[in-house]
């Protein structure tokens, strides 16, 4: 079945037929001589539609994994996934994953199929897809084909589960993860059924791998339209995280994804926000950086001396960033006007930016760990507007410290 009818158009951006991606028609024009079907399917569809053309491009085809290896080989070809029956091939400098028609038996840890069925049709492989909108595709003439009432759902701006809702989140609970993440990133809303069999389902999301959980929630926070889902999935994303609610209408203000989640988990102390979001798996410095900006974001004052000192063990970026902070949610905290003064002067604020250096000190016939320690005090008095921070003024106070 191809749409052609145009009045499922309105409010969607683009009318068929469809631009075709170079990289993915050459592919489509391979598996189509040798008699194979292929299509354009899932969120590269969906964005197409929205009017965002990009992202990655996942193709359908009745061609075996082993078809495809045999069609494709003078590309460079990824099989991680070719159990499931997904080949990834490399081309024009992108990778488009292609995927035999299958359908999925039921699972029993809820998130791999137990079993993974290839079948003859097209038709048939939508059904076992997440959501109605995830569902569109297109051939190489660009012609629509929808066999699940998709793009009625992308004109409600609605993401709506395929089939039985609740049934699809006891086959795979990430689907529920994803289902918050697609409307916050589009700003659709979830179907009613939808919603309540999420609800109903969210303590499945606690047999996922936390990696898993993770990259969803990650891609969630990163989205707009936050506060709505905070309010109406509670229960749900604390399982995610164990967010406080406090500042979460501010939380879309921040384009920093640390002071997003500086923002949810407030009402930690340093250490714990470490605990958590390494519990989540994030990366090192990520962790390092949320629990730095937690300690800064609870410092409060005027004095000059102390704000270097900040710039200094902090750096300009984190101490920036904890301003802004501050200002969104009306806290008592850094002067912010003398701080971005105090940030325009770019002040000597560690032995780096001092106008003298240990080979200077060496040349002074000072020698070892005095050189540290002369450095450390020249760089007290500077910071305390005390001497000029020139070599000639440094040289100076050198004589009088020795
Ligand atoms: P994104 O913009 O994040 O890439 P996407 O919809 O393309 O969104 P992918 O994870 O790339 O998401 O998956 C491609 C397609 O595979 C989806 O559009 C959907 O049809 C199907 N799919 C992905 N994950 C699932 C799942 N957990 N259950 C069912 N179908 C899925
Ligand atoms: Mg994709």
């Amino acid at each position: 079945m191809t749409i052609n009818d145009v009045s499922c158009y309105n409010e969607i951006s683009m009318m068929p037929p469809y631009p075709i991606p170079k990289a993915a028609a050459i592919l489509m024009t391979l598996l189509e001589d040798k008699g194979f079907e292929a299509y354009i399917i899932g969120g590269f569809v969906r964005d197409l539609l929205l009017g965002r053309f990009g992202g990655d491009i996942d193709m359908a085809t009745n061609a075996s994994t082993q078809q495809m290896i045999e069609l494709f080989k003078d590309y460079p070809l990824s099989k991680i996934g070719e159990k499931l029956g997904t080949i990834g091939v490399k081309i024009m400098d992108q990778w488009i994953e292609i995927t035999t028609y299958r359908s999925e038996g039921t699972s029993s840890n809820y998130r791999h199929p137990d079993e993974v069925r290839f079948i003859g049709s097209l038709k048939d492989d939508v059904f076992r897809r997440d959501f109605t909108i995830n569902a569109l595709a297109i051939n190489i003439y660009g012609d629509l084909i929808d066999y699940t009432d998709g793009c009625i759902d992308l004109k409600k701006r609605q993401i709506k589960a395929i089939g039985h809702p609740e049934d699809r989140f006891q086959e795979d609970a990430l689907r529920i993860l994803r289902a918050l993440r697609f409307s916050v990133q589009l700003g659709f809303t979830i179907e009613d059924k939808t919603s309540l069999a999420m609800i109903k389902s969210q303590d499945l999301i606690k047999t996922l791998p936390i990696e898993r959980i993770s990259v969803e929630f990650d891609k969630l926070i990163q989205s707009q339209h936050l506060e709505p889902l905070f309010k109406n999935y509670p229960e749900l994303l604390k399982i995610c995280i164990d967010f406080d609610p406090t500042h979460i209408q501010h939380i879309e203000q921040f384009s920093d994804k640390g002071l997003r989640y500086l923002c949810l988990l407030n009402h930690m102390n340093a250490e714990k926000i470490q605990n958590q979001l390494t519990h989540l798996k994030h990366p090192k410095s990520f962790v390092l950086k949320v629990s730095l900006l937690k300690i800064l974001s609870e410092i409060k004052t005027q004095d000059r001396y102390t704000m270097k000192t900040l710039l200094g063990g902090y750096g300009k970026e984190l101490v920036l960033l904890v301003l802004e902070y501050q200002k969104t949610l009306g806290m008592d905290g850094i002067d912010p006007l003398l701080m971005t003064e105090l940030i325009k002067e770019d002040p000597c604020v560690s032995l780096k930016d001092l106008a003298i250096n240990g080979d200077d000190l060496l040349k002074m016939d000072h020698q070892g760990k005095t050189i540290k320690v002369i450095l450390n005090q020249l760089l007290e008095l500077v910071m305390k507007d005390e001497i000029k921070n020139d070599k000639a003024s440094l040289s100076q106070a050198v004589s009088r410290l020795s």
